[in-house]
């Protein structure tokens, strides 16, 4: 259990994320046990695929009880099927092994870079190509960001900097704020995005501290979520987004479209309409990348674009995310189904 740091005891209110984040649940039986299904062994695989089970306590107190289907629960159990080769699914879906596993610098697409931050998440998300990438906890931000600052630099039609990873709001404020106070020397760069699941999974990470680095950049902001299920929300995660709201940052979210979890239209519209009550507008849906122990997940594109065309029937235009799939080589995500 947490143990108590010297700042936590000096406010209990705010219990220090650090803390948390090492608190995570990373047994698959006690897992099940905090959701009432101490007695379903029958659930757990005999070993984990070589991608450890790993969920905050938080997000594990949003998953309903005694529900073997629960569609968090699904997102983090380890399951038998991750075992399955799959013609199609590989260890490289998206052909980045080589930048992803580098120095962690990707530019791809017009005006905008995208560093892998760091390569450590709070949350093990089953369905994420994360799971065959062994890169340690710092990337782009080894070496105080040199690498990255440099090719940033050099590089003026680069107008948006995207912070991912991993997730990259698992570096330290100081950390982001020595990669900000590079950027100062490049006016080039208006834009900050920063694409992360930590204000869902782990919403105490939102402190006072990174709320006021954030609000100090003199960058547009963007914040992208990564929630798949409306039970995602809850009053933490309210109150993250509002004070990222608060800091100047425009919320987006993105969702990856999985089998058994969101392959619904009302589990869809349910979702956009508890992520704008929170202040967040939906922006992709995800088609899966294609790696090797994902294939349970997928839903296939004809079925993905009824179910998008059902909920464009049901929402407002603005609450249709954008469905699409990413793909080596081409110059943006591909639309699918136009
Ligand atoms: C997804 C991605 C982006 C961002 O694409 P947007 O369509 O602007 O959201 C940028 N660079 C890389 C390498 C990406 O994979
Ligand atoms: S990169 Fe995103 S989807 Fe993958 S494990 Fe981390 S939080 Fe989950």
């Amino acid at each position: 259990m947490i143990t108590a740091s010297p700042q936590s005891r000096l406010s209990p209110a705010a219990p220090d994320w650090r803390a948390l984040w090492r608190d995570a649940i990373t047994d698959p039986k006690e897992l099940l046990r905090a959701v009432g299904l101490g007695e379903r062994t029958d659930l757990i695989p005999p070993d984990d695929a070589g991608f450890a089970l790993r969920v905050p306590r938080g997000f594990v107190a949003r998953m309903r009880h005694n529900d073997p289907t629960d569609p968090l629960l699904l997102q983090v159990l380890p399951q038998a099927a991750e075992h399955d080769r799959v013609a199609g699914f590989t260890m490289d879906a998206v052909g980045d092994m080589a930048s992803r596993t580098g120095q962690g610098f990707l530019h791809k697409y017009h005006g905008r870079a995208l560093l892998i931050a760091s390569g450590s998440c709070a949350v093990n998300c089953r369905y994420c190509f994360r799971r065959h990438f062994p890169y340690g906890e710092e990337i782009a931000a080894a070496g105080q960001w040199r690498d990255a600052l440099a090719q940033l630099e050099a590089d003026p039609s680069i107008s948006e900097l995207i912070l991912s990873g991993g997730d990259p709001l698992s570096l330290a404020t100081s950390k982001l704020a020595d990669l900000s106070r590079g950027l100062a020397e490049m006016p080039h760069v208006r834009r900050l995005r920063i694409h992360t699941r930590l204000p869902v999974v782990l919403p105490e990470r939102i402190d006072d501290a990174f709320l006021k680095w954030l609000a100090s950049l003199p960058l547009q902001k963007v914040v992208v979520l990564h929630a798949n299920h409306a039970n995602e929300f809850d009053a933490g995660v309210d109150a993250a987004c509002a004070r990222l709201r608060g800091a100047g940052a425009t919320l987006l979210n993105q969702s990856v479209l999985l089998r058994g979890i969101n392959n619904h239209v009302d589990t869809l519209t349910d979702l956009s309409e508890r992520m704008f009550a929170a202040g967040v507008l939906p922006y992709y849906l995800h088609q899966l990348d294609r790696v090797h122990g994902t294939a349970h997940f997928e839903v296939g594109d004809a079925e993905a674009m009824a179910l998008l065309e059902a909920l464009r029937a049901r929402l407002p235009g603005y609450l249709v995310p954008r469905l699409v799939r990413e793909i080596g080589g081409d110059t943006s995500k591909r639309p699918i189904g136009g």
